[in-house]
């Protein structure tokens, strides 16, 4: 018989219980309140399980915050500057992944190339490691209390380490590995005790480029590992690790993961020769995307392994679950055809099933959900709904010259800027102004029908006259509308063009209480209607100054998005990209004299391996030329980027040719900087210099600080001046407060510059 399990569960809750829980216990709830929300939280996401006939049930997956800060409190790895000492209360590991006034959290990263963040391990060369089997051992005999047959699911020591800071000159922190495998190994004994018979552990890491030591240590501390008593189960995804196959086949571990849906042509490679009596786990199901599971091709894939290895082939899928919503069951909304394509955590469970029933009894008993299965598959295939002939026919005909703009930039800039009149060191935001009670509540009403769409339009021009006039009175130069009719920076772009769907629930946790509900892009993009034409419009005609358009850029649209896995996402890329170049045409002939073309997640975007950033790289570029380089001249294309460490595709970032590009800087002290100087970065520069992450107002000297810094790598007339990102989580008394010291930064830079006489 089949087994079937799964990496993980979404642990948030059908509707967002979790979060729910957490807020009301950090704003002064009790601890016993929130232990419970998380009690009934794991037993129905286990009873989910095995009421979908789920074989093993997933222990180990639930975390208050997040998976692997759970493993620092398992371990008492808390970094000393926290004060904890070995064992973690409840309230310390709060305190390390939100800070405090005497210390910042932990660093939050985002985890391989998900949108979920994980609390990054902080170690120094005093580090010891010291179990703290609470944090997991309770939670194990609840679910065998439950009568549940348990895996134990943790991320593996050599991901934990390596995803680990490392602090202290000299310190290595793979020189911890030792301690660290003994703390695994007693915690898999105390496992063992209780009775549990699979552990399975996560090396993501296995996916990445590693360095050959990291690699070296796979075999020992997997030789010690498994030693301890439990059979594991080392779970490699995000990736093929066909490369390590001779190294993965040797393990002397009990079973193996492979991730099938990213990589499904490695199976054959590790079925020739697979030792007997050991398992292997195909991950077939999509873990990371939202598309029902084309089950005829999964039978398929699976035959060959089925008769090979019999009961020793589990079924799961490709990794956690934690990056789908929880379940279809609340979307009323959804086009019904749109809808019977998705599969969620809940329905993926019932997927799984069912090809183990399918592998073991026979397709015929499965016979109706293989035709719908089939029925969906040639839906999508037949291009019914999600295909748009004109459109592919307009992306057939594109010429180079579309993706060029007509002068180089030399030529362009003078133009540009004596048409929007702007001084030296030009002053400008990066989009989004705060979101305010107001606000919030003219969206909720109008989404509850309580406020009628011309009330909420009434509403957002209000605020939008608001932050004209605020700007204004700032003596800012560059304006915005301030993006109040936004509710996120993605889902606003989703609900408007085809090819679009926004779900109701589907929430997927990015990190502790936050989430997202990335839309799903499920056919051929277009743009039937102008987006952002009017409110921009409104801003600018309430002021002389020029006002700057705000869109979001074809890649970060793709990577915040569920995307269509029936075809490569350069090409989606390419489709969001003239619906963006749509936009921008049209703002440009309503007057608008500069359009930023946001780009945060381009970065992010990056594959795990090097030797696929080139391909990315250049349909990433391809598509940010598209959607900017139709307009004249004379209109400025700004972009804007975050989340730095984007020092190593600066010749992509230049490629973009985008005329301005704001960048974040000043958390990292300008450190990025130094990476644009050093490189000579060819055109304007906005490094920011208000870091608004934080809700403190900085004090002018820092800010010309950063700013005689910034024009130590960049030539004074390619220099703006500006925050490092949007405003919108930040209220006005601190944004007026802080951007009134920023115009001030820019005004003593022009007069140190002699060009205080500017025009203003
Ligand atoms: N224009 C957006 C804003 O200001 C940019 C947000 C971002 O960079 N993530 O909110
Ligand atoms: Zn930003």
């Amino acid at each position: 018989m089949t087994t079937t399990h799964i990496p993980g569960f979404p642990r948030i809750g059908a509707r967002r219980e979790l979060k729910a829980a957490l807020e009301q216990y950090w704003s002064g709830g009790d601890e016993a309140a929130l232990r419970a929300a998380g009690h009934a939280l794991r037993h129905r996401h286990w009873r989910l399980q095995r009421e979908a006939g789920i074989d093993l049930v997933t222990v180990g997956d639930f975390a208050w915050y997040d998976h692997v800060h759970n493993l620092t409190a398992l371990f008492g790895a808390a970094p000393a500057r926290f004060g904890i000492g070995r064992s973690v209360a409840l309230a310390d590991y709060f305190r390390m992944a939100r800070g405090d006034a005497a210390q910042p959290a932990l660093a939050m990263t985002k985890w391989f190339d998900t949108n979920y963040h994980y609390l990054a391990p902080e170690l120094d060369r005093d580090t010891v490691f010291r179990l703290n089997p609470d944090w997991l051992l309770p939670e194990v005999r609840e679910a065998q209390a439950a009568g549940h047959r348990v895996k134990v699911a943790l991320v593996g020591p050599l991901t934990y380490l390596y995803l680990a800071r490392q602090r202290g000159a000299g310190f290595e922190r793979l020189s911890l590995l030792p301690l660290l495998l003994n703390s695994y190994w007693a915690l898999l004994r105390q496992l063992a005790g209780l009775g549990v018979e699979w552990v399975q552990l996560d090396e993501p890491l296995l996916c990445l480029d590693l360095e050959p030591a990291w690699l070296r240590a796979v075999h020992s501390s997997y030789a010690e590992l498994a030693t301890a008593g439990p059979r594991l189960l080392l779970a490699c995804y995000f990736g093929g690790v066909a490369e390590h196959a001779a190294l993965l086949r040797d393990l002397p571990v009990a079973g193996l993961h492979l991730d099938l849906a990213r990589a499904p042509e490695q199976l054959p490679l590790f079925l020739r020769d697979w030792p007997a009596a050991r398992v292997l786990s195909a991950g077939v199901i999509d873990g990371r995307n939202v598309w029902r599971n084309d089950l005829r091709r999964s039978l398929e894939l699976l035959r060959a392994a089925h008769q090979q290895l019999g009961a020793d082939l589990w079924l799961a899928p490709s990794c956690s679950l934690l990056h789908v919503p929880h379940g279809l069951a609340g979307e009323t909304a959804l086009d019904p055809e749109v809808r019977g394509w998705l599969a969620f955590a809940g329905e993926k469970l019932d997927e799984l099933a069912l090809l183990a029933r399918a592998l073991d009894h026979g397709a015929e008993t499965v016979a109706d959900a293989l035709q719908a299965s089939d029925a969906v598959a040639a839906a999508r295939a037949s291009g019914s709904l999600a295909r748009d002939p004109a459109l592919r026919r307009r992306i057939a005909a594109l010429r180079p010259e579309d993706e060029r703009r007509r002068s180089p930039f030399a030529r362009r800039i003078g133009r540009q800027r004596a048409r929007l009149g702007l001084p030296l060191f030009p002053t400008t935001t990066i989009g989004s102004f705060p979101q305010t009670a107001e606000i919030r509540r003219a969206r909720a009403q109008h989404r509850a029908g309580t406020l009628d769409d011309a009330g909420y339009a009434a509403a957002m021009r209000a605020e939008i006259g608001r932050a004209v006039a605020e700007q204004e009175a700032l003596g800012l130069d560059l304006l915005v509308h301030g993006e109040a009719e936004r509710n996120d920076m993605v889902e606003y772009f989703a609900t408007l063009p085809r090819g679009f769907a926004v779900t109701q629930h589907g929430w997927v946790q990015s990190y502790g209480s936050r989430c997202v509900k990335p839309p799903v892009i499920y056919g051929d993009v277009s743009r039937p209607a102008p987006m952002t034409v009017e409110w921009t419009r409104h801003a600018q005609s309430l002021t002389a100054r020029p006002v700057k358009g705000m869109l979001t850029g074809p890649v970060t649209l793709l990577q915040w998005c569920f995307v269509r896995d029936d075809q490569p996402r350069g090409d989606t890329a390419l489709q969001l990209a003239l619906a963006v170049r749509d936009e921008v045409l049209d703002l440009e002939a309503a007057g608008i004299r500069a359009i930023q073309i946001d780009e945060p997640a381009i970065r992010e975007g990056l594959p795990l391996r090097r030797t696929e950033w080139p391909q990315y790289l250049r349909w990433a570029v391809r598509a940010f030329r598209l959607a900017a380089c139709g307009v004249d001249d004379a209109t400025q294309i700004h972009t804007h980027m975050c989340y730095s460490e984007f020092a190593d595709i600066l010749p992509s970032i230049a490629a973009m040719d985008a005329d301005v590009i704001t960048i974040e800087t000043s958390r990292s002290g300008m450190a990025l900087l130094d990476a644009f100087g050093g490189f000579r970065y060819p055109n304007d520069i906005g490094p920011g210099i208000y870091d608004i992450h934080s809700p403190r107002v900085p004090r002018l000297e820092e800010m010309t600080q950063l700013l005689d810094k910034a024009a130590q790598v960049i030539p004074p007339e390619r220099l703006w001046v500006n925050p490092d990102c949007g405003l919108k989580t930040r209220g006005w008394d601190e944004v007026r407060a802080a951007l009134r010291l920023m115009v001030e930064a820019a005004r003593l830079q022009r007069v140190k510059a002699g060009a205080d006489a500017a025009p203003a």
